[in-house]
């Protein structure tokens, strides 16, 4: 399926691996134009000449911390009059409900709440006057179906959600679409970060981990950034205008809801 975007200009935050490289390398599939982001420039740019490589998409590389102001104004200046935006940061970090003081709840809300909206801020408004726009913001399972030791996670992207929630209905007559792709279990660093504390919490080995949340997984196994990206490009497709404020569960039925 021809998604009809080829030639638009995509910003991906957070972008050099996991998720957020997926979604990149589908959205060059398409022939979209890139910035990249990441912190650690040398894989930034691995993946970016990568990508360049594969796709003959340009490819702009800003190495930073999108969390940060001045990352943000870095980014949002390579990234000026881009057509999607795909909102991406780390994870923070698991722990007990009685473990997190004041700042550690500013710091997630500054990485999984307050930069995308901050992005959104800064691109959308440039869409709604061109008439069409994407923006599409990675969450988590989380914000369906709270994860115990992520309670940072949960709370954080739970208000992003309700914030997309509301805007995202106030711009959609300007042909700007806002939604949220929550992943379940993926294969990536991340993933393999917190197999290894479940392992180390339950003193077994980071096999034995992985093997015990597959097993709740009724697809048996950790979805890919291939399959994560796919559903992302589509979500920024000609094809998608008419799916608004969503938050789509890709979590290989792992959350057992009827809806
Ligand atoms: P990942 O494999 O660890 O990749 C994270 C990417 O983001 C890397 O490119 C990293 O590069 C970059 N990054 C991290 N913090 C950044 C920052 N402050 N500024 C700029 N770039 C930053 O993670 P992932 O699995 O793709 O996860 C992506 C998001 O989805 C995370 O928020 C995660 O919590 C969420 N999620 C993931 C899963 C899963 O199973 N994988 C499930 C639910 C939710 P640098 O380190 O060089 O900056």
């Amino acid at each position: 399926m021809d998604l009809g975007i080829s030639g638009k200009r995509a910003l991906v935050c957070a972008s050099s691996k996991g998720l957020g490289l997926g979604c990149a390398e589908a959205l060059a599939a398409e022939g979209v134009d890139l910035v990249m982001n990441a912190r650690g420039a040398e894989a930034l740019e691995a993946s970016a000449q990568a990508i360049r490589d594969a796709y003959g998409v340009k490819v702009v590389t800003v190495a930073c911390d999108v969390t940060t102001p001045d990352g943000q104004a870095m980014v949002l200046k390579a990234a000026e009059g881009a057509d999607i935006l795909v909102n991406n940061a780390g994870g923070p970090p698991p722990g007990m409900w009685t473990d997190w003081e004041r700042e550690d709840f500013i710091k997630a809300l500054d990485s999984n709440m307050l930069t995308p909206i901050a992005f959104i801020k800064g691109l959308v408004p440039g869409m709604m006057e061109r008439g069409w726009g994407r923006v599409v913001n990675i969450t988590s399972q989380a914000v369906r179906a709270p994860i115990p030791v992520l309670g940072l996670s949960n709370a954080a992207r739970t208000g992003l959600t309700g914030y997309v929630a509301g805007t995202s209905r106030q711009v959609a007559s300007k042909g700007v679409t806002i939604n949220n792709l929550l992943p379940g279990l993926h294969a990536t660093d991340r993933a393999e970060s917190l197999d290894t504390a479940a392992a180390k919490q339950q003193g077994i080995t980071i096999e034995e981990a992985r093997a015990q949340r597959c097993s709740a997984i009724p697809v048996g196994r950790y979805g890919t950034r291939q399959e994560f990206g796919a559903a992302c490009a589509f979500l920024c497709s000609q094809h998608a205008g008419f799916i608004v404020g969503q938050n789509v569960l890709l979590d290989g039925g792992a959350i057992n809801l009827t809806m």
